[in-house]
């Protein structure tokens, strides 16, 4: 449990904001440890790949799409999640491949669902104030689609264990993850830690 492991991709966006230290700042200071890192200009067939590891990606993430607008009460641009996807891929190839990425694998207890509630929902604009895509960035549904583009929302994060066990295999080899220890973990860890 302690060892839990996501990946984290500083898209380029966030890059070109000179906001890595920003967001790299945000993990470590809740206790998670970094075990690896890469820049890289990602292929758009690895992009593909990656934002297809999980068969569910397409439906989930037009259905969000939909009651995103819904929440607002607008009118989604289809009510078929399926089309959706198909765009929101297609732009996302263009988007993720266009310039260096970080990608990097952050491990400590719960590190999936923690870093997905420090880095906030998908769309900033409604994203909590305190999170990485609420405090850093704004972009919407409604822009992005406008101009056919992504939203940009400066870093990808895991969404749950097996999904980031498929993107940790994704993009990085086994003997690119480093296994160490930091002192800190033996406060934030250790059973019989005593103040004596
Ligand atoms: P998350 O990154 O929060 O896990 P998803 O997996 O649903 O979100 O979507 C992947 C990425 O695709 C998002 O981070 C965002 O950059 C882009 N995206 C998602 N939905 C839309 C949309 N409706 N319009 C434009 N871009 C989108
Ligand atoms: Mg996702």
């Amino acid at each position: 449990m302690k060892n839990e492991k996501t990946l984290v991709m500083i898209k380029p966006d966030g890059i070109q904001r000179s906001l890595m230290g920003e967001i790299i700042k945000r993990f470590e200071r809740v206790g998670l440890k970094m075990v690896a890192a890469k820049m890289i200009v990602p292929t758009t067939e690895q992009i593909e790949k990656h934002y297809t590891l999980d068969p569910e990606w397409r439906r989930v993430t037009g259905e969000k799409t939909i009651k995103g607008y819904k929440d607002k009460g607008l009118e989604p641009p289809s009510e078929d999640p399926l089309e959706i996807t198909a765009i929101i891929l297609k732009n996302l190839k263009n988007y993720m491949s266009s310039g260096p990425v970080l990608a990097m694998i952050w491990q400590g207890v719960h590190s999936v669902k923690i870093v997905r509630k420090l880095v906030g929902g998908t769309e900033p604009f409604t994203s909590d104030v305190g999170t990485i895509r609420g405090d850093y960035v704004i972009d919407s549904y409604q822009l992005s689609d406008q101009d056919n583009r992504s939203i940009r929302n400066l870093v990808h994060a895991s969404g749950s264990v097996e999904e980031a066990n498929m993107e940790i295999e994704h993009w990085f080899k086994p003997e690119e993850i480093i296994d160490y220890r930091v002192v800190q973990e033996q406060v934030l860890y250790d059973p019989t830690v005593s103040g004596k």
